[in-house]
C-alpha cells in the first residue's frame, strides 16, 4: 500500500488548512481553506494550487469555517470536477458562508480594481464567484455522523463529531491492502467538552497516524467560568442604567450559543425582559441552518427542545435583517442588548453601533472571543482611546469586559487528553494547524506520551507512510 501525505497549507500556521493524501493512486484533499493573512499573500496563495486541482479526486472538509472550507470554490473554479465529502450541517453552512465569502471577495476585487484603473493596469477577476459557489454546492455529497463511506479503492472514512461547531468532524481513514490496515486519524479543528448547543468531542479509539490541530498546543484555557451568571450581571446593570449592552460575535457559532444563554436565562426567570437583538443577517441564515440540525445538539440543548423551548427563539428577541431596522437601533434608548458581527470589529453593523454607544459611559461592550493582534476589537479590549471608525475619532467612554471561556478550540490539556484517550500510543503524529511555538509543545507532550514518529511538518513537506 502507497500512502502519501503532503502539507500544504495551515502548517507552522492556523491558516488555509489543505492537505493532500495520495493512496495507491487516488488523490484525497483533506479540507480546502482559504488563507487569510496579508493581502498580496493571500491573493497569490488562494488563487495557484500547489498541484493542477484537477488532479484531485475527492475533497473531504472537516468544518465550514471559512479557513478549512473557503477555498473550494477557487478548486471548483480551476479545474476540481470530483466529489466533496462533509456532513450534512457543514453542507448547509457551507451554503451561506461561501456565498457570503463569495461576495467579500466580490468586494476585496473591486477596491483593489480601483486602484489599478487609476494606474491604468489591467483589472483583476475575483478569487471566485456566486456561480463558483452553485457549482461547488452541487459537487457536495453529505455524510452523517458514523456512517462508513468509500473513499478510495480499499479505504473508507468515516466522521465523528468533533464538537468545534455545528456539523463539526474528526476523519477517521482506514486503509487496508491485503491483511495490512492503517488508521488514520485527521481532526481538524477539535472542539472541547460541556461547550453550549455542541456535543462533546467523540473519542475515535486505535489510530496509527495522527494528523492533529494544535492552536493552543501550549495554551490552558481558563476554566469555564460562570458565563451565564455573568451575562445577568451585565443585563441586570443596563436594565438599571436604562443603557445598551453591546456584544461584537462571530455570526456562526458564537453568536447561536450566547443566544441560547440569554434564552435561559430569560425563561428561568432570571433577567428582566430587556429586548434582545441579534443584528447581523449572516447570523439570522446561520441560526436557520442549526435548526434545521437538531441531531448535532447535546442533550441539555435537546432536553431544553424537547421542553417545548425554541433554543434560538425566545419573546424578547429580534433578529435584525433590513438596513433601515439597523440603523434604527442606532436611535433607540436602553435598555437592549445588541449583538452584531465582526467579532473583531473589523467590519460589519458592529461598527455602527460602537460609534453610536462607546460614548456613552453607561453603556458596556462585552468581548466573547478571541481579538487578534491590530483589529479594532484588540484596541478596544487593550483600552485605547480614542479609537478610529470610518476615519473618524472615537473617544471610549463605555465600559469595557470580556469573557474569555468559550473558546472553541481543545487547549492542551484537552488534545492531551482526546490523544491519550485513543487507548494505544500513535505510531506517527504530524502536528499542524498552530503557530510554530504552539505545535512544537504540543508535539513534545505527544512524544513524551510514547507515540513513535512525531513530527511538525512545514509547508509543502511530504511523507510516505
Ligand atoms: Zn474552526
Amino acid at each position: 500500500m502507497s500512502i502519501q501525505l503532503t502539507f500544504h497549507g495551515a502548517a507552522q500556521t492556523t491558516t488555509g488548512s489543505m492537505h493532500r493524501v495520495d493512496i495507491n493512486g487516488t488523490s484525497i484533499l483533506l479540507d480546502c481553506g482559504l488563507f487569510q493573512g496579508h493581502r498580496k499573500e493571500a491573493f497569490e496563495r488562494n488563487r495557484n494550487f500547489p498541484f493542477a486541482p484537477k488532479s484531485i479526486d475527492r475533497v473531504v472538509i472537516s468544518h465550514a469555517h471559512i479557513d478549512h472550507s473557503g477555498n473550494l470554490p477557487s478548486l471548483v473554479r480551476r479545474g476540481f470536477t470530483g466529489t466533496i465529502l462533509t456532513t450534512p450541517a457543514t453542507a448547509d453552512l457551507c451554503d451561506i458562508m461561501l456565498r457570503d465569502s463569495a461576495y467579500l471577495q466580490g468586494k476585496d476585487v473591486e477596491y483593489v480594481n480601483r486602484r489599478r484603473q487609476a494606474q491604468n493596469k489591467v483589472p483583476f477577476e475575483p478569487l471566485y464567484t456566486e456561480a463558483d459557489v452553485d457549482q461547488t454546492l452541487s459537487m457536495i455529497q453529505p455524510v452523517p455522523y458514523g456512517n462508513p463511506f468509500e473513499l478510495a479503492p480499499g479505504t473508507t472514512a468515516t466522521f465523528h463529531d468533533a464538537g468545534h461547531l455545528l456539523g463539526s468532524a474528526v476523519t477517521l481513514l482506514q486503509c487496508t491492502d491485503g491483511d495490512k490496515t492503517i488508521r488514520l486519524l485527521f481532526t481538524g479543528d477539535l472542539g472541547r467538552h460541556n461547550m453550549p448547543i455542541l456535543n462533546d468531542p467523540e473519542q475515535v479509539q486505535d489510530v496509527d497516524v495522527l494528523i492533529t490541530e494544535s492552536t493552543y498546543g501550549s495554551r490552558l484555557h481558563p476554566p469555564i467560568a460562570d458565563v451565564m451568571g455573568r451575562l445577568k450581571s451585565f443585563i441586570e446593570d443596563i436594565y438599571h442604567q436604562h443603557a445598551k449592552l453591546i456584544i461584537p460575535s462571530f455570526s456562526v457559532g458564537r453568536t447561536q450559543e450566547i443566544v441560547y444563554f440569554l434564552n435561559q436565562l430569560y425563561k428561568q426567570g432570571r433577567t428582566p425582559p430587556v429586548p434582545i437583538f441579534v443584528d447581523s443577517p449572516l447570523s439570522t441564515r446561520a441560526t436557520e441552518v442549526y435548526r434545521k440540525h437538531p441531531e448535532c445538539f447535546d442533550p441539555e440543548t435537546s432536553d431544553f427542545l424537547l421542553n417545548g423551548h425554541q433554543p434560538f427563539n425566545f419573546h424578547n428577541l429580534t433578529y435584525v435583517t433590513s438596513t433601515e431596522d439597523s440603523m434604527r437601533l442606532n436611535e433607540r434608548k436602553g435598555p437592549a442588548v445588541i449583538i452584531a458581527s465582526s467579532g473583531m470589529c473589523e467590519g460589519g453593523r458592529i461598527l455602527h453601533h460602537l460609534k453610536h454607544g462607546l460614548g456613552n459611559a453607561r453603556n458596556i461592550v462585552l468581548f466573547v472571543g478571541y481579538q487578534a493582534a491590530n483589529t479594532l476589537g484588540r484596541r478596544i479590549v487593550e483600552h485605547e482611546s480614542p479609537i478610529r471608525i470610518f476615519g473618524e475619532s472615537y473617544e471610549v467612554q463605555a465600559r469595557i469586559h470580556t469573557i474569555n471561556a468559550l473558546s472553541a478550540h481543545a487547549d492542551r490539556q484537552e488534545l492531551m487528553d482526546y490523544i491519550t484517550g485513543m487507548g494505544r500510543p500513535v505510531r506517527q503524529a504530524f502536528v499542524i494547524h498552530g503557530e510554530l511555538t504552539q505545535s512544537e509543545t504540543l508535539a513534545r507532550a505527544i512524544r513524551e506520551s510514547g507515540a513513535g514518529d512525531v513530527r511538525v511538518p512545514a509547508p509543502g513537506d511530504t511523507v510516505t507512510l
